[in-house]
Protein backbone atom coordinates (compact mmCIF):
# COMPACT_ATOMS: atom_id res chain seq x y z
CA UNK A 1 0.00 0.00 0.00
CA UNK A 2 1.27 3.55 -0.58
CA UNK A 3 0.80 5.48 2.30
CA UNK A 4 1.84 8.86 0.47
CA UNK A 5 -0.66 8.77 -1.61
CA UNK A 6 -3.28 7.23 1.28
CA UNK A 7 -3.14 9.29 3.92
CA UNK A 8 -2.66 12.72 1.75
CA UNK A 9 -6.49 14.18 2.42
CA UNK A 10 -8.27 14.53 -1.14
CA UNK A 11 -10.68 17.01 -2.68
CA UNK A 12 -13.44 15.23 -1.08
CA UNK A 13 -11.99 14.79 2.19
CA UNK A 14 -11.51 18.54 2.27
CA UNK A 15 -15.05 19.57 1.49
CA UNK A 16 -16.69 16.82 3.42
CA UNK A 17 -14.73 18.10 6.72
CA UNK A 18 -13.74 21.40 5.66
CA UNK A 19 -14.69 23.27 8.70
CA UNK A 20 -12.78 21.37 10.51
CA UNK A 21 -9.97 22.03 8.20
CA UNK A 22 -10.26 25.37 8.25
CA UNK A 23 -10.35 25.62 11.67
CA UNK A 24 -6.73 23.81 11.85
CA UNK A 25 -5.19 26.27 9.12
CA UNK A 26 -6.09 28.68 11.81
CA UNK A 27 -4.56 26.67 14.65
CA UNK A 28 -1.76 26.22 12.67
CA UNK A 29 -1.34 29.76 11.41
CA UNK A 30 -1.16 31.39 15.06
CA UNK A 31 0.71 28.13 16.70
CA UNK A 32 3.22 29.52 13.95
CA UNK A 33 3.07 32.94 15.16
CA UNK A 34 1.60 33.78 11.88
CA UNK A 35 -0.87 36.57 11.01
CA UNK A 36 -3.47 36.32 8.46
CA UNK A 37 -1.21 38.97 6.70
CA UNK A 38 1.64 36.60 6.43
CA UNK A 39 -0.61 33.36 5.18
CA UNK A 40 -1.84 36.58 2.39
CA UNK A 41 1.64 37.55 1.38
CA UNK A 42 3.20 33.75 1.44
CA UNK A 43 0.08 32.47 -0.45
CA UNK A 44 -0.07 35.63 -2.59
CA UNK A 45 -4.30 35.28 -2.09
CA UNK A 46 -4.34 38.50 -0.79
CA UNK A 47 -5.19 39.62 2.47
CA UNK A 48 -9.19 39.99 1.52
CA UNK A 49 -9.50 36.74 0.60
CA UNK A 50 -7.52 35.10 3.65
CA UNK A 51 -9.43 37.13 6.07
CA UNK A 52 -12.96 36.28 4.46
CA UNK A 53 -11.59 32.13 4.54
CA UNK A 54 -10.67 32.66 7.65
CA UNK A 55 -13.56 33.94 9.11
CA UNK A 56 -16.17 31.37 7.01
CA UNK A 57 -17.28 34.51 4.61
CA UNK A 58 -16.01 32.39 1.96
CA UNK A 59 -15.45 29.18 0.94
CA UNK A 60 -11.85 28.27 0.05
CA UNK A 61 -11.53 25.33 -2.63
CA UNK A 62 -9.44 21.75 -1.79
CA UNK A 63 -6.52 23.34 -3.75
CA UNK A 64 -6.67 26.74 -1.62
CA UNK A 65 -6.30 24.78 1.60
CA UNK A 66 -3.59 22.58 0.57
CA UNK A 67 -1.92 25.63 -0.48
CA UNK A 68 -2.45 27.17 3.02
CA UNK A 69 -1.19 24.45 4.63
CA UNK A 70 1.80 24.20 2.30
CA UNK A 71 2.82 28.28 3.43
CA UNK A 72 2.60 26.99 6.67
CA UNK A 73 5.38 24.12 6.18
CA UNK A 74 2.77 21.41 6.36
CA UNK A 75 0.56 19.07 4.20
CA UNK A 76 -3.24 18.11 5.37
CA UNK A 77 -3.14 14.54 6.16
CA UNK A 78 -6.25 12.03 6.62
CA UNK A 79 -6.07 9.78 8.82
CA UNK A 80 -8.97 7.31 7.43
CA UNK A 81 -8.39 4.41 10.64
CA UNK A 82 -9.72 7.33 12.63
CA UNK A 83 -13.07 6.92 14.95
CA UNK A 84 -14.28 10.09 14.25
CA UNK A 85 -13.92 11.65 11.35
CA UNK A 86 -13.63 14.59 11.90
CA UNK A 87 -10.87 14.35 13.82
CA UNK A 88 -9.51 11.79 11.10
CA UNK A 89 -7.02 15.06 9.57
CA UNK A 90 -4.25 16.13 10.74
CA UNK A 91 -1.41 19.01 9.73
CA UNK A 92 1.76 16.65 9.45
CA UNK A 93 4.95 19.19 9.39
CA UNK A 94 7.11 18.32 6.52
CA UNK A 95 9.32 20.40 8.54
CA UNK A 96 9.62 17.88 11.20
CA UNK A 97 13.17 16.42 11.26
CA UNK A 98 14.18 13.01 10.92
CA UNK A 99 15.45 12.02 14.09
CA UNK A 100 12.40 13.72 15.54
CA UNK A 101 10.33 11.55 13.60
CA UNK A 102 12.03 8.91 14.70
CA UNK A 103 12.00 9.04 18.19
CA UNK A 104 8.23 10.07 17.75
CA UNK A 105 7.31 6.37 16.63
CA UNK A 106 7.90 4.50 19.17
CA UNK A 107 5.69 7.25 20.99
CA UNK A 108 2.58 6.38 18.64
CA UNK A 109 -0.80 5.61 20.54
CA UNK A 110 -1.72 3.39 17.25
CA UNK A 111 -0.12 1.60 14.55
CA UNK A 112 -1.78 3.32 11.97
CA UNK A 113 -0.26 6.66 13.66
CA UNK A 114 2.81 4.68 12.97
CA UNK A 115 2.47 3.77 9.74
CA UNK A 116 2.05 7.08 9.15
CA UNK A 117 4.87 8.87 10.53
CA UNK A 118 7.30 6.27 9.06
CA UNK A 119 5.31 5.70 5.79
CA UNK A 120 4.61 9.50 4.96
CA UNK A 121 6.22 11.93 7.27
CA UNK A 122 9.34 10.71 7.73
CA UNK A 123 9.70 9.64 3.96
CA UNK A 124 9.17 13.93 3.50
CA UNK A 125 11.76 14.73 6.44
CA UNK A 126 14.23 12.10 4.86
CA UNK A 127 13.47 13.79 1.06
CA UNK A 128 14.08 17.21 2.80
CA UNK A 129 17.32 16.80 4.73
CA UNK A 130 18.76 15.14 1.63
CA UNK A 131 17.56 18.12 -0.39
CA UNK A 132 16.15 15.66 -3.50
CA UNK A 133 12.59 15.73 -4.98
CA UNK A 134 10.03 13.17 -4.57
CA UNK A 135 9.18 13.19 -8.16
CA UNK A 136 12.42 11.56 -8.96
CA UNK A 137 12.38 8.34 -6.86
CA UNK A 138 10.28 5.28 -6.35
CA UNK A 139 9.79 5.34 -2.91
CA UNK A 140 8.57 1.83 -1.31
CA UNK A 141 7.92 2.51 2.53
CA UNK A 142 6.31 -0.35 4.04
CA UNK A 143 5.04 -1.13 7.54
CA UNK A 144 2.57 -4.15 7.79
CA UNK A 145 2.42 -6.17 10.94
CA UNK A 146 3.89 -9.32 9.88
CA UNK A 147 1.47 -12.05 11.16
CA UNK A 148 0.61 -10.55 15.03
CA UNK A 149 -2.00 -8.23 14.46
CA UNK A 150 -0.78 -6.72 18.05
CA UNK A 151 0.91 -4.08 18.37
CA UNK A 152 3.34 -2.15 20.35
CA UNK A 153 1.99 -4.14 23.04
CA UNK A 154 3.12 -6.70 25.48
CA UNK A 155 3.99 -10.18 23.29
CA UNK A 156 3.41 -7.78 20.04
CA UNK A 157 5.90 -8.57 17.18
CA UNK A 158 8.80 -6.46 16.69
CA UNK A 159 7.25 -4.60 13.27
CA UNK A 160 10.34 -3.14 11.69
CA UNK A 161 9.65 -0.40 9.65
CA UNK A 162 11.42 -0.17 5.93
CA UNK A 163 11.94 3.32 3.83
CA UNK A 164 13.52 2.45 0.51
CA UNK A 165 14.33 4.91 -2.96
CA UNK A 166 15.02 4.01 -5.71
CA UNK A 167 16.42 7.00 -8.69
CA UNK A 168 13.73 6.88 -11.38
CA UNK A 169 15.65 8.36 -14.21
CA UNK A 170 18.86 6.36 -13.98
CA UNK A 171 18.03 2.50 -13.78
CA UNK A 172 16.10 0.55 -16.11
CA UNK A 173 15.12 -3.43 -16.07
CA UNK A 174 15.83 -5.25 -12.71
CA UNK A 175 19.78 -3.71 -11.94
CA UNK A 176 18.91 -1.14 -9.75
CA UNK A 177 20.28 0.22 -6.48
CA UNK A 178 18.55 1.31 -3.70
CA UNK A 179 19.39 3.01 -0.62
CA UNK A 180 17.42 3.59 2.10
CA UNK A 181 16.73 2.59 6.39
CA UNK A 182 15.06 0.33 7.83
CA UNK A 183 14.43 0.66 11.58
CA UNK A 184 12.71 -1.65 14.24
CA UNK A 185 11.39 1.25 16.78
CA UNK A 186 10.84 -1.62 19.48
CA UNK A 187 14.55 -2.51 20.12
CA UNK A 188 15.90 0.95 18.85
CA UNK A 189 17.42 -0.29 15.96
CA UNK A 190 17.95 1.67 12.38
CA UNK A 191 20.39 0.22 9.37
CA UNK A 192 21.14 2.33 6.58
CA UNK A 193 22.26 1.01 3.92
CA UNK A 194 22.38 0.18 -0.15
CA UNK A 195 20.84 -2.56 -1.56
CA UNK A 196 20.44 -4.66 -5.40
CA UNK A 197 18.29 -5.35 -6.58
CA UNK A 198 19.79 -7.54 -9.46
CA UNK A 199 19.68 -10.71 -8.34
CA UNK A 200 23.36 -11.98 -9.50
CA UNK A 201 26.04 -12.38 -6.56
CA UNK A 202 28.58 -11.28 -8.80
CA UNK A 203 26.95 -7.98 -9.36
CA UNK A 204 26.49 -6.92 -5.75
CA UNK A 205 30.34 -8.16 -5.15
CA UNK A 206 31.57 -5.61 -7.64
CA UNK A 207 29.16 -3.31 -6.04
CA UNK A 208 30.86 -3.38 -3.35
CA UNK A 209 34.27 -3.67 -4.79
CA UNK A 210 33.27 -0.09 -6.20
CA UNK A 211 32.53 1.12 -2.96
CA UNK A 212 35.61 -0.71 -1.37
CA UNK A 213 33.23 -1.91 1.35
CA UNK A 214 35.10 -4.28 3.86
CA UNK A 215 33.91 -7.40 3.97
CA UNK A 216 33.97 -7.72 7.45
CA UNK A 217 31.56 -4.87 7.22
CA UNK A 218 28.97 -7.12 5.24
CA UNK A 219 29.51 -10.13 7.61
CA UNK A 220 28.50 -7.77 10.71
CA UNK A 221 25.44 -6.61 9.32
CA UNK A 222 24.81 -10.06 7.84
CA UNK A 223 24.90 -11.11 11.68
CA UNK A 224 22.55 -8.61 12.92
CA UNK A 225 20.27 -9.28 10.02
CA UNK A 226 20.09 -13.08 10.53
CA UNK A 227 19.40 -12.06 14.57
CA UNK A 228 16.67 -9.48 13.19
CA UNK A 229 15.14 -11.51 10.85
CA UNK A 230 11.25 -10.86 12.14
CA UNK A 231 11.88 -7.89 10.87
CA UNK A 232 14.81 -8.06 7.92
CA UNK A 233 12.84 -9.74 5.23
CA UNK A 234 15.68 -12.14 3.00
CA UNK A 235 16.23 -9.76 0.52
CA UNK A 236 17.21 -7.12 2.42
CA UNK A 237 19.86 -9.63 3.78
CA UNK A 238 21.33 -11.37 0.28
CA UNK A 239 21.59 -8.24 -1.59
CA UNK A 240 23.08 -6.01 0.76
CA UNK A 241 26.05 -3.80 -0.94
CA UNK A 242 26.89 -1.74 2.05
CA UNK A 243 25.05 -0.93 5.32
CA UNK A 244 25.37 0.91 8.58
CA UNK A 245 23.63 -0.63 12.04
CA UNK A 246 23.41 1.74 14.63
CA UNK A 247 21.60 0.56 18.16
CA UNK A 248 21.10 1.32 21.45
CA UNK A 249 22.80 4.51 22.94
CA UNK A 250 23.17 5.51 18.96
CA UNK A 251 19.80 6.16 18.83
CA UNK A 252 20.33 8.99 21.27
CA UNK A 253 22.83 10.99 18.94
CA UNK A 254 20.42 13.01 16.53
CA UNK A 255 23.37 14.24 14.68
CA UNK A 256 25.14 10.97 14.18
CA UNK A 257 22.06 9.37 12.75
CA UNK A 258 21.44 12.04 10.41
CA UNK A 259 25.05 11.75 9.69
CA UNK A 260 24.70 8.01 8.63
CA UNK A 261 21.30 9.35 6.24
CA UNK A 262 23.43 11.58 4.82
CA UNK A 263 26.41 9.30 4.53
CA UNK A 264 24.47 6.49 2.77
CA UNK A 265 22.73 8.80 0.25
CA UNK A 266 26.37 10.14 -0.71
CA UNK A 267 27.54 6.50 -0.85
CA UNK A 268 24.78 5.91 -3.13
CA UNK A 269 25.76 9.11 -5.60
CA UNK A 270 29.15 7.14 -5.76
CA UNK A 271 27.86 4.12 -6.75
CA UNK A 272 26.00 5.45 -9.23
CA UNK A 273 28.58 7.34 -10.91
CA UNK A 274 30.95 4.39 -10.35
CA UNK A 275 28.56 2.00 -11.81
CA UNK A 276 26.44 4.10 -14.55
CA UNK A 277 28.39 7.19 -15.15
CA UNK A 278 25.68 9.01 -13.71
CA UNK A 279 26.31 12.19 -11.69
CA UNK A 280 23.51 12.41 -8.90
CA UNK A 281 25.62 15.35 -7.33
CA UNK A 282 23.23 18.30 -7.61
CA UNK A 283 21.92 17.35 -4.36
CA UNK A 284 22.19 19.42 -1.43
CA UNK A 285 22.30 18.49 2.04
CA UNK A 286 20.45 21.82 4.05
CA UNK A 287 17.95 20.63 6.12
CA UNK A 288 15.13 22.60 5.02
CA UNK A 289 14.42 25.32 7.52
CA UNK A 290 11.12 26.19 8.82
CA UNK A 291 8.28 28.26 6.90
CA UNK A 292 9.66 31.41 9.31
CA UNK A 293 12.72 31.00 8.99
CA UNK A 294 12.66 30.68 4.89
CA UNK A 295 10.54 33.74 5.26
CA UNK A 296 13.08 35.59 7.54
CA UNK A 297 15.78 34.37 5.22
CA UNK A 298 14.08 36.20 2.43
CA UNK A 299 13.40 39.36 4.22
CA UNK A 300 16.52 41.04 5.75
CA UNK A 301 15.95 40.49 9.74
CA UNK A 302 18.23 43.85 10.23
CA UNK A 303 15.85 45.97 8.24
CA UNK A 304 11.68 46.39 8.14
CA UNK A 305 10.21 45.47 4.96
CA UNK A 306 10.37 48.31 2.45
CA UNK A 307 6.75 49.81 3.05
CA UNK A 308 7.19 50.06 7.21
CA UNK A 309 10.47 51.39 6.28
CA UNK A 310 9.09 54.20 4.44
CA UNK A 311 6.23 54.94 7.24
CA UNK A 312 8.70 54.83 9.68
CA UNK A 313 11.69 57.02 8.24
CA UNK A 314 8.81 59.93 8.09
CA UNK A 315 8.10 59.79 11.56
CA UNK A 316 11.69 59.98 12.32
CA UNK A 317 13.80 63.29 12.51
CA UNK A 318 16.87 61.96 10.31
CA UNK A 319 19.89 62.69 13.16
CA UNK A 320 21.78 58.95 14.10
CA UNK A 321 20.48 57.76 17.08
CA UNK A 322 23.92 56.70 18.30
CA UNK A 323 25.23 60.31 17.75
CA UNK A 324 23.21 63.62 16.43
CA UNK A 325 26.57 64.94 14.94
CA UNK A 326 27.12 61.85 12.81
CA UNK A 327 27.66 63.04 8.90
CA UNK A 328 25.23 62.39 6.60
CA UNK A 329 25.09 62.91 2.84
CA UNK A 330 21.95 63.33 0.44
CA UNK A 331 20.03 60.60 -1.02
CA UNK A 332 18.24 60.13 -3.53
CA UNK A 333 15.39 62.11 -2.47
CA UNK A 334 17.37 64.66 -1.52
CA UNK A 335 17.25 64.19 1.91
CA UNK A 336 19.85 63.42 4.16
CA UNK A 337 20.32 59.80 4.02
CA UNK A 338 19.59 57.35 7.32
CA UNK A 339 18.72 53.78 7.93
CA UNK A 340 15.59 53.02 10.01
CA UNK A 341 16.96 50.06 11.77
CA UNK A 342 14.72 47.65 13.96
CA UNK A 343 16.00 47.84 17.63
CA UNK A 344 14.56 43.83 18.26
CA UNK A 345 16.19 41.90 14.94
CA UNK A 346 13.08 40.39 12.89
CA UNK A 347 13.55 37.05 13.79
CA UNK A 348 11.59 34.29 14.57
CA UNK A 349 12.44 33.72 18.03
CA UNK A 350 11.93 38.09 18.40
CA UNK A 351 8.62 37.50 16.02
CA UNK A 352 7.24 34.40 18.01
CA UNK A 353 7.43 36.54 21.12
CA UNK A 354 6.62 40.29 19.57
CA UNK A 355 4.81 39.74 16.75
CA UNK A 356 3.66 42.65 14.54
CA UNK A 357 4.63 45.33 17.04
CA UNK A 358 8.21 44.56 16.17
CA UNK A 359 7.53 46.50 13.05
CA UNK A 360 6.10 49.51 14.37
CA UNK A 361 7.93 52.60 15.96
CA UNK A 362 9.06 51.78 18.79
CA UNK A 363 11.66 49.16 17.64
CA UNK A 364 12.77 51.58 14.94
CA UNK A 365 15.48 53.48 15.22
CA UNK A 366 17.58 55.75 13.21
CA UNK A 367 21.19 55.34 12.04
CA UNK A 368 23.72 57.03 9.54
CA UNK A 369 25.16 54.40 6.76
CA UNK A 370 27.93 54.33 8.70
CA UNK A 371 26.75 53.06 12.11
CA UNK A 372 24.33 51.18 10.13
CA UNK A 373 27.03 49.63 8.65
CA UNK A 374 28.85 48.84 11.69
CA UNK A 375 25.63 47.30 12.84
CA UNK A 376 25.95 45.26 9.98
CA UNK A 377 29.63 43.98 9.06
CA UNK A 378 31.52 44.93 12.44
CA UNK A 379 33.01 42.22 14.21
CA UNK A 380 31.45 41.57 17.96
CA UNK A 381 32.83 44.95 19.88
CA UNK A 382 31.91 47.06 16.97
CA UNK A 383 28.29 45.59 17.08
CA UNK A 384 27.90 45.61 20.42
CA UNK A 385 28.61 49.61 20.75
CA UNK A 386 25.97 49.99 18.41
CA UNK A 387 23.59 47.71 19.83
CA UNK A 388 23.84 48.97 23.51
CA UNK A 389 23.53 52.67 22.21
CA UNK A 390 20.31 51.28 20.30
CA UNK A 391 19.22 49.42 23.76
CA UNK A 392 20.00 52.41 26.11
CA UNK A 393 18.05 54.76 23.94
CA UNK A 394 15.24 53.06 23.25
CA UNK A 395 14.59 50.29 26.04
CA UNK A 396 11.78 51.91 27.90
CA UNK A 397 10.10 52.77 24.34
CA UNK A 398 10.30 49.37 23.79
CA UNK A 399 9.32 48.40 27.48
CA UNK A 400 6.27 50.80 27.36
CA UNK A 401 4.99 49.08 23.90
CA UNK A 402 5.28 45.76 25.79
CA UNK A 403 8.51 44.89 24.37
CA UNK A 404 10.49 44.16 27.45
CA UNK A 405 13.74 42.71 25.85
CA UNK A 406 16.88 41.68 27.81
CA UNK A 407 20.26 43.08 26.78
CA UNK A 408 22.08 40.16 26.22
CA UNK A 409 18.78 38.92 24.05
CA UNK A 410 19.35 41.75 21.69
CA UNK A 411 23.01 40.67 21.50
CA UNK A 412 22.07 37.20 20.95
CA UNK A 413 19.87 37.60 18.00
CA UNK A 414 21.76 40.64 16.41
CA UNK A 415 25.29 38.42 16.54
CA UNK A 416 23.33 35.36 15.10
CA UNK A 417 21.75 37.09 12.17
CA UNK A 418 24.22 39.55 10.91
CA UNK A 419 27.38 37.95 10.36
ZN1 LIG B 1 25.90 57.16 13.40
Amino acid sequence: MNYLSEYNAGDAYISEYYDAVVDGLKVATSAKGLKQADIAEMTGFGAPKVNKVFKGNQTATADDCRHIARALGCVIRHDPKAKDPREGYKFAYQTESFTALLHRIPEAESFSEACIIAGYEMVVAILNHLGLDAKDYIIDAVNRPRGNKKLFGEGSHDDGLRIMFTHRHVFKDSDSFKFGVMISPKNKKIVFGLWCDSETEYYVGECREALNVPDSEIDEYLRFAKANERWIPRRYRDNIIDALVEQDDDFDNDRELELALETTFQEYCRLIKAEKNIDLADYSMQAIPSTLDLMFSISDPGSFPPEVRAELLNEHDRVCDVDSEHELFDGADDKPYVEVIPVIPLVPEAFSRYGEALKSKANSAVLCPMCAAKLRHGNADVKEEIIYSMYSKYKKHLKDAHMDVQLVELLSWHNTIMR
